[in-house]
Formats: structure tokens, sequence, C-alpha cells
């Protein structure tokens, strides 16, 4: 097998769709936004070179920093929200969660001229009322359900579904075939090489940080042990797991967006999208 070959253990199902998400976020989702800078422009090109689709979850705090790459984002692909600074809502009092809803959406559709319709919380912690809270502030879709690290409240692939909430479409991020263990790259990168023969054919949503595909040396002013795991198959390997996914769902890696509408949750009625 050549290198650049996908190692498919599964061939992916052939009406599978993978909606490949980025948390577009401070690097480390600390401070900075070196990381972030540099990964940007190089992943819309291999997007690109793809053609793939994705979500960019964009917290507004890398706007100023970001903002010119990420309006080129907004062309292709589709912005969501991920909060306006890159904090835990569950720790916020509920004033704090209406203006990181509303401001967000407000500032990411103005400043990118993009029409925002989803959500993902901050390390996918939710305060109470969540899905009162997100309709009031005009979502349609959110994908926040799960945690980052393995854990039985991930949704295995085999059982993930958009699902209705009060007015607002769930759609959590999938996992791997085993152990609850969430299909991100972060997961990917941490159990090389064998997570990318645990992938599941039934496709879903998958997550990355644009500070996974950094030069691991970036990564030398986080403290142990933390640096460890964050730089454990960054850079290169990374971009390599990356390039693979892609080829392996070629042609359908799409946006949260696209995967609603194929689920038959979302249109798009004279040229915005609603819910069905
Ligand atoms: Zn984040």
């Amino acid at each position: 097998m050549e290198d650049d070959e996908p190692c498919v253990h599964e061939r992916p199902d052939r009406e599978s769709l993978l909606a490949l998400t980025v948390d577009t976020e401070p690097d480390w989702g600390i401070s900075g936004t070196q990381a972030v800078r540099e990964v940007l422009p190089e992943l819309l090109d291999l997007l690109e070179r793809h053609r793939a689709r994705a979500t960019f979850f964009v917290v507004c705090e890398v706007l100023q920093a970001c903002g010119r790459t990420l309006r080129r984002a907004a062309r292709r692909h589709e912005i969501a929200s991920h909060g306006v600074t890159h904090r835990r809502l569950d720790a916020l009092p509920r004033s704090e969660v209406r203006r990181e809803l509303a401001e967000s959406r407000r500032r990411l559709s103005g400043e990118l001229e993009a029409e925002v319709i989803g959500m993902r919380a901050p390390f996918m912690r939710v305060p109470s009322c969540w899905f009162e809270l997100l309709a009031e502030a005009g979502y349609v879709y959110d994908s926040s359900r799960g945690r980052v690290y393995p854990s039985v409240r991930n949704v295995p692939a085999w059982r993930w579904k958009p699902m209705r909430r009060g007015s607002v479409v769930e759609i959590p991020p999938t996992t791997l075939r085993v152990g609850a263990i969430p299909l991100s790259l972060t997961y990917l990168r941490l159990s090389a090489p064998l997570g990318e023969k645990l992938l599941s054919r039934e496709g879903g949503v998958f997550y990355l940080h644009p500070h996974e595909l950094a030069r691991p040396a970036l990564a030398s002013r986080l403290r142990v042990p933390l640096r460890w795991v964050l730089r454990r198959g960054t850079g290169k390997p990374a971009w390599g797991l990356l390039e693979r996914l892609l080829k392996r769902w070629s042609g359908r890696t799409v946006t949260c967006r696209a995967l609603l509408e194929k689920h038959g949750f979302l249109d798009k009625v004279e040229g915005r999208w609603g819910k069905r």
C-alpha cells in the first residue's frame, strides 16, 4: 500500500456523509492565535483540493487575527458559532450565556457575511435550558452533545441521528466504532495507527482543531503533561490523517447544514436555511 493511500478497514456506506467540523478557536482553547493563523489558509487549500466542505465553529476572539481567511472560508464553507469567548457556558450566569449566544451570532453573521444557524458550546459543556436559550437566540441546530474524552455520553455512530429538541435540531459529534471514543482528530492522533481502523461506515460528525495541525514546536509553551497530549502526532502526521479521511469520504465530506438537509431536517427557502 502506498503511503498516501487511505488505511481502510471498512469502506464507508455508499450513502453515508461525513460532516467535517473545525472548532476555530484560540490556540489550544487557551490563548494566542499563532497556530490558527498559520494553519487555516493551508487547511482551506486542502479542503479545496479534495472538493470537501466543512463547518467552521468560530470563536469571535479569532475574528481580528483571522478575519480575512475566515471571509474566504465563508464563501465556500459554513460558518457557525463557538461563542464570543471560549469559556465553559455551564459556569456562566444565564445573562452571560444569552450574551455569548446572541452576540457571537450577530458578529459572525455581520463580519463574515454568513448565515449563522449552528452552535457548538466550548468544551461541549452546556447550561440548563440549553435548547430554549438557543431557540431564543435564533439558532436552528446544535452540535454540543458529548464529551471531549471517551464517555458513555458520546453518541455511537450506529445510533447517531439528528434529534428534535423543541424547535432546535441536535446533531452530536459521533464516535469511533469502539469505546465511546470521539470521532475527532485528537483521538485519531493519540491512537494512531489503530484509530483509523476504527472509523465507522456510517459517517456522522467529525471534529478537529487547527492547532492540531500546527508545528509541534508551537506547543512547547504549554505545561507538561498538557504539552505531551496536545503535541502527540500534531503537524505532519495530523495532516496525513486528515488527508486520508478526506480521500476515504471523497465527494461526501459536507457541512452540518448539508447533513441536516440530507436527513430531511433543513431546507433552503428563498435563500435562507430553515427547519423543514
Ligand atoms: Zn472549543
